[in-house]
């Protein structure tokens, strides 16, 4: 039987898609003859313009080195042979995991890239001496489809018909703007001095023009894009940092003199990311012993007895609470406050779980600014400062996220299940998917320069006037000539606006979980065609657009995991009924 299988987007996810089809094939020793047409239109395929080889070193993974969720890939033979491939850590050799302070390492996200692209070649060249492929690099933009075969149509107009299986492995696209964008990309159009960046990446973009150099620069978001950004504007532009003498972490910056004059971060609530643990000794103060672990499995695993998402929820969170105190007790002196009982911590993390404003004295305050909570996180990260109860309870929730992930895939048939406990998961990674203590240095190096000023970082009234904008915090009044927006598009299908999604939504392929969330999928990424009783095709849609099925498919590790075997499995094995 003849199959014609294509992956459209050939990021980490249609990397690994490739690698479990390859395995599957000789592993069920198949004995239909496929074809295969990748599609992908940006230019590592592999890595993605996430990873792409030729970004800014200055972008940094959010992953210690020695985490990096890249393990070896096995070799497989049979139908098709595909060598060995080393993991992540053993083919670089651009760096120690630990630095000269006994600091973790944290790769840049180029580095990945280069091993991503190198891992897919590797794959290529391999399939290509016995199998054929085509490679498109475009956008897949449409597809129609029959009840035999699905014709894909790219961005020239160029039509790939009588395709029998194809797995949408898109990644990130464009949404809709929301009522601030259309509102600053309106002034900005309109005026002969504004500059509206509507996407940070690629970050070279801030290097080069002279349109950054002594202007003021407002920009939107706290997270990880943000620093990226400011890094660009800073070091990029050829500024540069020294150690202070016989500090640790402490730098002082020289600029360059093509810096912005300001740099002006913002968000909703000005609360930015709490840093990683240094290095694997103050991470591991965080873990949870077996037996709690087995606790967490078990409560995570019971989830059918369940009423409602809003009970799951509540349950991770009476469970979560238990084991946040364990650990925070364990910390015996290193703990912000030592006058509470282990109950009176399980009350505190449960009331801070339920309602992040919750306000406590062994819980860094809302209240203190944007400056003063980076340094006290920093020193939490460092060892050089007790724990408070919220730091604890975010670096124990980050070492518990792949239970979480692998237990609740799927977890139920009503796929809004799981949105209560989603929401609480997306808060929690201001604590989880923290950066390294290296870049929250930086930025305080940079507030001390007087470059970059945390005053009007939370939630400002901003007004278009004359040529500038201005950004009315709670104690502080600033113009802003330029904006970057640095906020990541949501994974909410139903904001999306990209023609291929578009396609599939309009031929009822995709159907939205609600209207935060991603598309509904199968367990094996499949999307449930059932209407169509006749139908032979099978169309999978995996990653972030599939949020809600899954607690996360952002992160890498999550990217080769066990959504694509599956996938796979089900691929090789379900035979094209013939009818
Ligand atoms: C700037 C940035 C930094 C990140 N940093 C981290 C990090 O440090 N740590 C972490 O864990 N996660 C990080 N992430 C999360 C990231 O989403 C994943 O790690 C990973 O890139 C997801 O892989 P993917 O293959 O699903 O999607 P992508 O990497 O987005 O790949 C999708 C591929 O599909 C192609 N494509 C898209 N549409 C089409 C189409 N219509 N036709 C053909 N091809 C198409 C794209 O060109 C791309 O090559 C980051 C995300 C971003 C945006």
């Amino acid at each position: 039987m003849g199959r014609s299988l294509a992956v459209v987007g050939l990021g980490p996810r249609g990397l690994y898609a490739l690698e479990c089809f390859a395995a599957q094939l000789n592993l069920q020793e198949s004995t239909d003859q496929w074809l295969l047409t990748l599609f992908n239109d940006s230019e590592y395929p592999g890595a993605g313009p996430n990873y792409a080889p030729d970004q800014s070193a200055l972008n940094l993974l959010n992953i210690p080195g020695r985490e990096v969720p890249l393990p070896r890939r096995p070799s497989t033979s049979g139908r098709v042979s595909i060598p060995e491939f080393p993991g992540y850590l053993e083919w670089q050799d651009e760096f120690s995991v630990v630095d000269r302070l006994g600091y973790d390492v944290f790769p840049t996200r180029a580095s990945i890239g280069r091993y991503l692209h190198a891992r897919f070649n590797s794959w290529l060249e391999a399939w290509q001496s016995s199998h054929e492929f085509t490679l498109v690099e475009r956008a897949v933009m449409s597809l129609d489809t029959s009840d035999d075969y699905v014709v894909l149509v790219d961005g020239a107009g160029k039509r790939y018909a009588k395709l029998t299986d194809v797995i949408f492995t898109i990644g990130h696209q464009p949404e809709t703007d929301d009522d601030s964008m259309v509102s600053w990309e309106r002034f900005a159009k309109g005026s002969t001095d504004c500059h509206l960046v509507k996407h940070p990446y690629p970050t070279k973009q801030f290097t080069k023009p002279e349109i950054f150099t002594n202007r003021a620069v407002a920009v939107r978001g706290l997270g990880l894009s943000m620093i990226d950004t400011v890094k660009a504007l800073t070091e990029g532009r050829g500024g540069s940092f020294k150690e202070k003498a016989g500090e640790r972490l402490a730098f002082e910056y020289t600029p360059s003199g093509r810096e912005p004059s300001q740099i002006l971060p913002f968000s909703l609530d000005g609360l930015p990311m709490a840093p990683k643990p240094a290095n694997e000794a103050i991470d591991l103060q965080f873990a949870l012993e077996s037996s709690e672990q087995t606790l967490l499995v078990d409560v995570l695993s019971s989830h059918q007895e369940l009423h409602d998402g809003q009970h799951l929820r509540e349950l991770i969170i009476d469970t979560m609470a238990e084991l946040c105190a364990n650990v925070y007790i364990r910390l015996g002196a290193k703990c912000l406050t030592m006058d509470e009982s282990q109950e009176e911590v399980v009350r505190i993390v449960k009331k801070w779980f339920q309602d992040e404003s919750f306000q406590h004295v062994g819980i860094v305050s809302h209240k203190i600014c944007t400056h003063a909570a980076l340094k006290v996180f920093m020193a939490m990260a460092t060892g050089h400062a007790l724990v408070s109860i919220d730091y604890c309870a975010g670096q124990v929730w980050r070492q518990c996220q792949k239970m979480f992930y692998r237990e609740l895939a799927f977890a139920r048939e009503e796929r809004t299940f799981l949105a209560p406990f989603i929401k609480l998961d997306q808060r929690m990674k201001r604590y989880a998917f923290g950066p390294p203590v290296d870049s929250v240095a930086r930025q305080l190096a940079l507030e001390n320069a007087g470059l970059v000023r945390f005053s009007v970082a939370e939630d400002p009234v901003i007004r278009p006037d004359d040529n500038h904008w201005i950004l009315i915090g709670r104690d502080d009044k600033v113009v802003a000539d330029v904006m970057i927006d640095t906020v990541q598009a949501s994974p909410a299908l139903k904001r999306t606006t990209s023609d291929i999604v578009a396609s599939l939504v309009h031929d009822n392929l995709l159907e939205s979980i609600n209207d935060v969330l991603g598309a509904k999928t199968q367990r094996d990424g499949r999307i449930p065609i059932d209407h169509r009783a006749q139908s032979k095709v099978s169309i999978a849609f995996v990653g972030r657009l599939a949020i809600g099925n899954v607690i996360e498919a952002d992160a890498l590790m999550e990217c080769f995991g066990p959504a694509l075997e599956s996938w796979a499995t089900s691929l090789v094995s379900n035979k094209r009924p013939a009818h």
